[in-house]
């Protein structure tokens, strides 16, 4: 009965989420602005479920006062404003949507690439103020040219088949080995393909190895008269480095959309003290800025309001963890309603031994179908499904298997 499990969205989230759980006839209340600990503290008691995006902090003692919740969802890609490792310790998943605007940013940076090849941002900034400029001397079509991918994940490997369509030729650098998609080329090392891409655009997430990945070094291997673009993450490129490497027409042209330091919220501006090089940076020809909007369409936030939605629906009903970020992942296939007298259960403990046993001591006298139980860490999690139940059967379960609480990391 989903009316008895109420669920706080807050933050905003999309309209399609909001109606795909009342659907499914969760009590959910939704709320256009991100909530303080303090409100969150006070508020989160009554909740089996939360929804957020980036500004929601879930700190440990939000999840310490989070008596009934079961499951978080983040509504975005990130889950670092929530505390993951005490969730898992509470039992509670947390679900987010890594992929949903995958399409929206290598669609960016096809824009990006024509426009760098165009000049046309430079154009555009000069006939707003007035000056018309018609010139084709450094303009280039984009055909033919050679597009390096650093980094051929879900973005990468979308943006090699979008660019492969406009006649570009397509390398990749990757760490580990992929299958090229279309005619792509995977190349190795790194500097193979930066001697020869006349684009270089970079898709790696942010890791130690990965942190001013695009030096002076690099910048130097790159071909005279290429362009660099960023929507990765901001430390990935020596920004100084950047800045020389166009100040010396080495590089013909940068789109940048993420930054080391990014301001806070909008209308913020770059704060100086942080990134010295900013005014010089915004004073280079040829430059595309953006601020973070690679994944941010339309689409996205829709397809993310269904993705984490769904993730919440799925762990709710059938308790599938797939998906979740610091928890096990398992999953068994639906009950379907011809198995009426089936019922499922879903166990939290201790990555211990014995816990299984005691687990298994209680469901022996019954028809276990499908069992499949995954650890993580200090978290370990089963599904059981079991036939021919009676509700009389269900209620002795409860009562046992809530006696084995001892061992459901609280
Ligand atoms: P992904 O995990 O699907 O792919 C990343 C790829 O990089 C993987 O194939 C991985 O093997 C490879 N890789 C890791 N370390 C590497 C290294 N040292 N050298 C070469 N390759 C390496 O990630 P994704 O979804 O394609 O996202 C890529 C990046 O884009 C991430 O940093 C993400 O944060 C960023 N992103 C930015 C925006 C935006 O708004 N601008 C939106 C979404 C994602």
């Amino acid at each position: 009965d989903n009316e008895g499990l109420r669920l706080l969205l807050l933050e905003n989230i999309s309209q399609e989420a909001v109606s795909y759980l009342r659907a499914q006839a969760f009590t959910v209340d939704h709320y256009t602005k991100a909530l303080s600990e303090d409100e969150l503290v006070e508020k989160i008691p009554h909740y089996h479920a939360i929804g957020i995006r980036s500004k929601t902090r879930i700190t440990e003692r939000v999840i310490k006062a989070a008596s009934k919740l079961l499951v978080i969802g983040c509504f975005c890609i990130g889950t670092n404003q929530v505390d993951l490792a005490t969730a898992a310790k509470a039992g509670i998943p947390v679900f987010n949507s890594p992929f949903s605007n995958s399409r929206s940013v290598a669609e960016l940076v096809i824009a990006e690439i024509i426009a760098l090849s165009r000049q046309l941002f430079q154009r555009s900034f000069e006939l707003r103020a007035g000056i018309w400029n018609k010139q084709s001397k450094g303009c280039w079509e984009v055909r033919g040219k050679t597009l390096g991918i650093v980094g051929y994940g879900h973005i990468g490997s979308q943006l090699s088949v979008l660019a492969e369509a406009l006649g570009m030729r397509v390398i990749f650098y990757d760490v580990i080995n992929l299958m090229p998609l279309g005619s792509a080329r995977q190349v190795d090392p790194l500097q193979a393909l930066l001697a020869e891409a006349d684009f270089v655009t970079l898709h790696v997430p942010e890791l130690p190895e990965t942190v001013n990945m695009i030096s002076k070094t690099e910048l130097e291997q790159m071909k005279e008269g290429s362009y660099l673009i960023n929507n990765a993450r901001g430390r990935v490129v020596d920004i100084p480095a950047l800045i020389e490497a166009l100040q010396s027409k080495h590089l013909a042209g940068a789109a940048l959309d993420v930054f080391p330091a990014e301001p806070a919220s909008n209308g913020a501006t770059f704060d100086d003290s942080v990134n010295s090089w900013s005014s010089t940076l915004r004073s280079l020809p040829n430059v595309i800025l953006s601020p973070h909007i690679g994944g941010s369409t339309e689409e996205a936030q829709r397809m993310i309001g269904e993705e984490v939605s769904q993730a919440l629906a799925r762990y709710l009903n059938y308790g599938s963890t797939v998906g979740a970020v610091n928890f096990p992942e398992v999953d068994l296939r639906a009950i379907t309603a011809e198995q009426g007298d089936h019922v499922r259960v879903c166990h939290v403990h201790n990555n211990q031994p014995g816990v299984l046993r005691q687990v298994n001591d209680i469901l022996s006298p019954y028809n276990v179908e499908k069992q499949y139980s995954d650890s993580k860490g200090d978290v370990a999690y089963l599904l059981a499904d079991i036939a021919d139940v009676s509700p009389t059967d269900v209620n002795k379960l409860r009562e046992q298997i809530s006696k084995t609480r001892a061992n459901i990391l609280t």
